[in-house]
């Protein structure tokens, strides 16, 4: 693909003019927004659900070392073991080591938006470990040497006549007769492909949807199995999830679980829902010899003492994403962070720092829509919006831009003043806008209006609409 402008603003405006990505994200809609209403509205106790979801999560992280210690006990009950990463550098190294003290050359892989986070792939692979991702999305992003651009539908921006050209151009030896327009066809040429890997494959790399403290397991949820095939064909599996993916108990998982396949693709529950829990048992008829589990902080640890803390309750299923406008207009490359769309427009800054990620909380339109379809009913506009405050204080802004907020904060505290105003504006800017009914370039407006017209006042404030609703109520 055509590299995107390193630049928030820039790649935005480039992914804007891209027929076939526009046409692509059509598909957000179609495929997950009408989905998730359908099965949100097959499911009477949705908003209890969501409370409840809210309150495990809360508890959970309140109380997230208590559980961080019982999870660890259990684990190590079961045969496996738990390593710590501060941050993205020591979770590469840990993973490098186990493959290494393993005598690993082939790694699969199963989806890990974390593993993303920490640039592992190209770890691995520099060191020698060959790395296959074996989630078809992400096999075919890996193909194409890009990140994921929607956190659970890793390739939404491309369309299939762009994938079969990948297939054709990364598998040599596919006959140039043999068919591959159809989706099924494209399936079963990776599968063929994967299936080799599955089986060679000295270890196997998962994420987490969630860790169980009550009993050690990691739960991942997938609708191709490639995940179990993953975990449980080689001899070596290890599990790479952040901290806050824990929860108390089973039935807490399950609660989750019930939301998550509604919100993220509109299912009542994900195809594969599996759970592993240590090494392969004496009695077992598979499974790995040995089970390791890399617990990753990376920023998470400071999140929960400060503002951003709700923002640890999200359990990754791109609702939020699906409903963004700004998310629907540009797709997920241009934000130019692992985690696209508002929620990471929440995460990028902490992970990234706000002078890397700025542009991200600034391209919202607040419209609330993702924190209304968020299933943990997490306020991501509020978060956006410290995040913006942050940034206006940080980076001193010009002293124009200053003026004009003391003077509309002046007028802001004094209502009678700030109406007249209102008022005055509305009409000035009504008749200035004559016939046309919309206003181009207006001073102080330049960056919004350059690209866009503002529709004209209609000569009324809202205050004035409300008096006049309210005397007409009284007469
Ligand atoms: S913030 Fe909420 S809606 Fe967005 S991915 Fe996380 S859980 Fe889902």
């Amino acid at each position: 693909m055509a590299s995107l402008p390193r630049n928030f603003k820039k790649a935005a405006a480039y992914a804007l003019r891209d027929p076939a990505l526009q046409r692509a994200l059509l598909n957000v809609k179609r495929g997950f927004v009408v989905k998730r209403e359908s099965a949100r509205a097959n499911l009477p106790e949705f908003d209890t659900l969501r409370d409840e979801a809210r309150a495990i999560r809360d508890h959970t992280l309140t109380h997230l070392d208590l559980y961080l210690e019982a999870y660890e006990r259990k684990v190590t009950e079961s045969g496996g073991h738990v390593h710590y990463a501060l941050n993205a550098a020591e979770a590469r190294a840990i993973v490098l080591r186990l493959c290494q003290d393993a005598g690993v050359r082939l790694v699969t892989k199963g989806k890990s938006m974390v593993s993303e986070e920490i640039g592992l792939n190209a770890h691995l692979q520099a060191s020698g470990v060959e790395v296959v991702e074996t989630d078809l999305g992400e096999y075919i992003a890996q193909m194409r040497g890009e990140r994921p651009s929607h956190i659970i539908a890793p390739v939404i921006h491309l369309n299939k006549e762009s994938i079969e050209r990948d297939f054709r151009r990364a598998h040599p030896n596919l006959p140039p007769q043999r068919k591959l327009d159809q989706a099924g066809d494209l399936v079963a040429e990776a599968r063929q492909i994967l299936r080799g890997k599955f089986l060679t494959a000295e270890a196997g790399i998962t994420g987490a949807n969630f860790l169980i403290a009550e009993t050690g397991s990691s739960v991942i949820v997938t609708n191709e199995g490639n995940g179990d095939l993953t975990a449980t064909l080689p001899r070596t599996h290890i599990v790479i999830a952040s901290i806050e993916k824990l929860v108390p108990t089973l039935e807490d998982a399950c609660l989750l679980l019930r939301l998550l396949a509604r919100s993220a693709t509109g299912q009542d529950i994900t195809t594969y829902t599996s759970f592993s829990t240590g090494p392969r048992r004496s009695s077992d008829p598979d499974g790995p010899s040995a089970y390791h589990v890399v617990l990753l902080d990376n920023g998470r640890s400071e999140m929960l003492g400060n503002e951003f803390a709700d923002m640890l309750r999200c359990i990754r299923c791109g609702a939020c994403l699906n409903h963004c406008p700004v998310y629907g207009a540009i797709g997920g490359h241009a934000y130019g962070s692992v985690y696209p769309g508002p929620m990471g427009a929440v995460l990028t800054p902490q992970l990234q720092g706000l002078d890397r990620a700025r542009d991200l909380p600034n391209a919202s339109t607040l419209c609330g829509r993702c924190e209304a379809v968020c299933p943990v009913a997490i306020p991501l506009p509020d978060m956006m919006r410290t995040w913006r405050e942050r940034d206006f204080v940080r980076r001193n802004p010009a002293l124009k831009e200053r003026l004009i907020l003391r003077v509309w904060a002046f007028a802001a505290k004094r209502p009678r003043l700030y109406r007249a105003l209102s008022r005055t504006a509305a009409r000035v800017l009504a008749r200035r806008a004559g016939q046309r009914g919309r206003l181009r370039r207006v001073p102080f407006l330049k960056t919004w209006t350059v690209t866009r017209d503002l529709p004209a006042p209609q000569g009324e404030t809202f205050h004035d609409i409300y008096a006049r609703r309210q005397r007409s109520k009284g007469q």
